[in-house]
């Protein structure tokens, strides 16, 4: 496998309410002369979520960081007026945070980011890499069970007995001078 360090989000730049498939997406990209289509996963309106090209393969979506990121885009992304909108559906919201969430748990040092962060572009329409910083946190990262210092720490708390409260106030402390 290819290293990852990005999970880009992109948007279809079709109109609300217009259902688009990944063939033909990959009919768009072939006519551009790419060798498949662009994205990795797109997620439909309905919030379903479809294998574009392999992960495997680097994509075609965002010029200068095609070879290690992965590429994800939804249906969407122009209003009834035909300005970039965040058109998502609550569908979409979910598949695509759950999806990044599956990803990153994959390639823990991966960072989630929008398209236009690369790009005088609007795509995705939203600010992807503000709404995602919550997702992974806890992925790549010892627990404090897992650390040997925590856990030396540990047998050094008094043995009397301590309130649960101040107990995890204790562990919170140490976790704070740790990491
Ligand atoms: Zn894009």
């Amino acid at each position: 496998m290819r290293k990852i360090s990005k999970l880009i989000v992109h948007c279809t730049a079709t109109p609300e309410g217009r259902d688009v498939t990944v063939d033909e997406i990959r009919q768009w990209h072939l006519k551009r002369g790419w060798s498949d289509i662009g994205y990795h996963y797109v997620i439909y309106r309905d919030g379903t979520v479809h294998q574009g090209r392999p992960i495997e393969t680097p994509g075609a979506h965002t010029k200068g960081h095609n070879q290690h990121s992965i590429g994800v885009c939804y249906v969407g992304g122009i209003g009834p007026d035909g300005h970039p909108r965040d058109t998502r559906t609550v569908e979409q919201e979910e598949a695509l945070e759950n999806l990044l969430t599956d990803l990153k748990e994959q390639f823990p040092r991966a960072t989630i980011h929008g398209h236009r962060e690369f790009s005088a572009k609007a795509c995705p329409c939203f600010d992807a890499h503000e709404e995602y910083k919550h997702i992974g946190k806890e992925f790549g990262r010892k627990s404090p069970a897992q650390s040997t210092t925590v856990q030396l720490l540990l047998l050094q708390l008094p043995l009397v007995p301590v309130p649960q409260f101040l107990q995890s106030a204790a562990l919170m402390h140490m976790r704070n001078i740790l990491f």
